[in-house]
């Protein structure tokens, strides 16, 4: 193994250990980094802006850092992190035309606090455009492919981000989940994907997608690792007034290997008609290894679940439909300009947006409009309502809630691109915990055929230290964290 193979290899704390005793530079483990995306992201294509310059900066000052005794527990660490957080020494599109090119002027919240950290930003990563979709496809600026097997998807919307740290192109990295856009693509490509409570992580700089849903998380190679980001970036902010006053806890502490009585949910509902054999099967098995870590299996039922999907396809797209009219050719990116100003709002929307991005705002507009609002929005909130409801007398019985994180592995590029349904049925099991406002693991569990499966482990909110955890106890209690993507480079 060269050393630059050793670097890649290694998590996030122990490079930590290895930084703070002086064993290895923070410039050395960047060099890696950068070197490893310059052989594989050819392949990959995870991300869609290096920052080499800013990078070896940032490491330049870890070391320095180090060396005075105050390093932060991301300091010298190499980070990716998606394009739709905001930047200001790197350019930030959300992959959409309209924002070619676009650089912010101030830094997203949880970036700030990466950079106060001391943490090495080695890029930013692709992501279906504006994050809507489940692969990655919906990206202006070409596909990311599956380092497990690069004729398929990585899953999406955060594809680049989970990717990257399938590939050992970046140690760990920042997605963003609205439906499930952290823990399918983490699912797909076998990493571990964290979406936080609703509130758990700031919003601010993060390119709005639908405001009610969308949540921050880490993608890590293991569970301790996720912790360590969460930590860093949890906890309010006063610039993101949905962020919730609560004190973060320590995660680290609350890791643990034995499950001794911990109630774990098995929904009914989460087995569906169509689900790929071999995911049913390394999901069983999982569900089994934890109660032989001494859990208790409870039966649930989330009788709402079925609704989850339809629901997300009308609360998505309508604030969607609104936070996306800030895009109009005067304030920001792209701007075609037109003899009048009705012109040049259509013409600037029509060239810059992407197809499944109109689709999100036609539909939003639809069930926002006078007459359609109380039939469909309103509605559409109702049912939220109970699908919360749902979980929160299911937590009354049980700690987590365990099951498939999707329904199939990583499908091929191209293979639903042009079926929508097809494609929004990817999120059955990730949806429900965002309209919740729940935390969610991912964890891998399993290969089906030679592409990993993984379990969701969905908690109590503000509980990620449960979910976590829960999903240490499995993951040291199996191998499949020590297993990496076939990738050559
Ligand atoms: N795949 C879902 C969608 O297309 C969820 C995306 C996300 O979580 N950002 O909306």
């Amino acid at each position: 193994m060269t050393a630059r193979d050793e670097l890649t290899r290694m998590t996030a704390a122990a490079a930590r250990s290895a930084l703070d005793a002086r064993q290895i530079s923070a410039v050395e483990l960047t060099r890696a980094h950068l070197e490893r995306i310059e052989a594989v992201d050819p392949a990959i294509h995870a991300f869609l802006h290096v920052m080499s310059d800013v990078a070896f900066d940032q490491a330049d000052a870890a070391d320095s850092r180090i060396a005075s005794g105050t390093a932060a527990p991301l300091t010298g660490i190499p980070i990716a992190l998606k394009d739709i957080l905001v930047t200001t020494d790197a350019p930030t599109t959300a992959a959409s035309r309209i924002l070619k090119g676009y650089v912010s002027p101030y830094d997203a919240s949880v970036v700030q606090r990466l950079r106060d950290q001391g943490a090495v930003f080695l890029g930013k990563t692709n992501t279906d455009e504006f994050a809507m979709g489940s692969s990655t496809e919906n990206s202006a600026f070409g596909v990311t492919h599956n380092p497990w097997d690069i004729s398929r998807v990585p899953g999406g919307s955060s594809g680049g981000s989970a990717a990257a740290v399938a590939a050992r192109e970046a140690m760990i990295s920042l997605g963003s989940d609205t439906g499930g856009s952290i823990r399918q693509p983490a699912g797909f490509c076998g990493v571990v994907g964290l979406k936080p409570t609703y509130g758990r992580v700031s919003r601010y700089g993060l390119i709005a997608f639908a405001s009610s849903l969308d949540q921050i998380g880490p993608f890590a190679r293991t569970v301790e690792d996720a912790a360590i980001m969460l930590g860093a970036i949890a906890g309010h902010d006063p610039l993101d007034s949905t962020s919730v006053p609560l004190a973060v806890p320590a995660y680290l502490r609350g890791l643990r290997t034995d499950l001794t009585g911990v109630r774990v949910g098995v929904a009914r509902e989460y087995t569906v008609s169509g689900m790929e054999p071999g995911v049913t099967e390394a999901v069983t098995t999982a569900i089994g290894t934890l109660e032989s870590l001494g859990a208790e299996l409870v039966d649930i039922s989330l009788p709402h679940t079925e609704y989850a999907l339809a629901t997300y396809y009308i609360t998505a797209p309508a604030e969607a439909s609104a936070n996306l009219s800030r895009f109009d050719g005067v304030k920001y990116g792209l701007r075609v300009e037109e003899p009048t100003l009705r012109e040049t709002y259509q013409m600037t929307r029509g060239t810059g947006f992407g197809p499944e991005v109109k689709r999100r705002i036609m539909l939003g507009t639809y069930a926002l409009s006078s007459g359609y609002y109380d039939a469909y929005y309103v509605k559409a909130q109702k049912v939220r309502t109970l699908i919360k409801q749902d979980f929160e007398r299911a937590f009354e019985q049980v700690d987590v809630i365990a099951g498939p994180t999707s329904p199939t592995v990583a499908f091929g590029i191209g293979s639903r691109i042009d079926d929508p349904y097809q494609m929004y049925l990817s999120d059955v099991f990730t949806i429900p915990a965002n309209m919740a406002g729940i935390p969610g693991v991912a964890i891998p569990c399993g290969m089906s055929g030679a592409l990993p499966v993984s379990l969701q482990l969905l908690g109590k909110p503000f509980d990620e230290e449960t979910v976590l955890g829960i999903a240490h106890a499995y993951e040291r209690a199996t191998e499949w964290h020590s297993t990496f993507a076939p990738l050559d480079g």
